[in-house]
């Protein structure tokens, strides 16, 4: 059992929830998921000062953990959509700080991570803190075939493109969250599935890490 000195980090972490209302999110769910998640233990000890702070920080193989604000937006969207018990597809586990998340909101968690030494850290991390969820080590731009359907599919990194499978593997009212554009600036995407149809909705601005695979960018 670790110390995780959380008597010092829970009143940073209600400021940030402070914080993160002022910005606009108002779902109540939400905001209690991040009261509950200790960001802290999802980043290196050196980093746990400025943790709570609203911006991403560096995690291994030269990624990061996305800002609060971006992880609570990403969420929301779920959140007014699905109750809990909804099955949701992550791509890019990174630190797992998102998948925590979505875990404590009750979701049944499935996340993808294709760098090896983040999906090691982010299973045994994920273990330790006794948080239930499916992981995978591959190429999320593939989606996790033999899981589907989903509710939700959330893309926690940029593409070039909307990927063709994580469309095909949502179900029927599901919906794809994924920033699309450029290598610097994406716009946030969200493709509801109704029926045979899909309809996109382009929502606000976010800068995120590529999303590297056969149907995001090329290595
Ligand atoms: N959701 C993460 C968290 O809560 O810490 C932050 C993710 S970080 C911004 C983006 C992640 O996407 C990185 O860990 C990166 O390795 C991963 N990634 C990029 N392309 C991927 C792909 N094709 N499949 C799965 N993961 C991918």
């Amino acid at each position: 059992m670790i110390n995780d000195q959380d008597h010092k980090y829970r009143p940073k972490r209600e400021e940030m929830v402070m914080k993160l209302r002022e910005m606009g999110i108002t779902n109540e769910r939400v905001l209690q998921a991040f009261r509950d998640v200790k960001r802290h233990l999802f980043v290196d000890s050196m980093f746990w000062e400025s943790a709570y702070q609203d911006s991403p920080l560096p995690i291994a193989a030269n990624q990061t953990i996305s800002q609060p604000y971006t992880v609570a937006y990403m969420t929301s969207i779920i959140a007014e959509h699905y109750k809990s018990g909804a099955k949701v597809l992550e791509i890019g586990t990174g630190s797992g700080y998102q998948a925590a998340i979505l875990f404590a909101l009750g979701y049944r968690v499935y996340t993808v991570e294709r760098q090896e030494m983040l999906y090691e850290q982010a299973k045994k991390r994920f273990e330790q803190l006794g948080i239930k969820v499916q992981t995978r080590l591959g190429d999320g731009t593939l989606g996790w075939a033999a899981m589907k359907p989903f509710d939700a599919i959330l893309v926690t990194a940029g593409s070039p493109d909307v990927p063709r499978p994580l469309l095909e593997q949502l179900a029927d009212n599901g919906r794809l969250i994924i920033p699309i554009g450029d290598a610097k600036r994406q716009q946030m995407c969200i493709f509801h599935r109704q029926g045979n149809q899909v309809v996109e909705t382009v929502a606000d601005n976010f800068a995120f890490v590529p999303l590297i695979g056969k149907e995001g960018w090329q290595e």
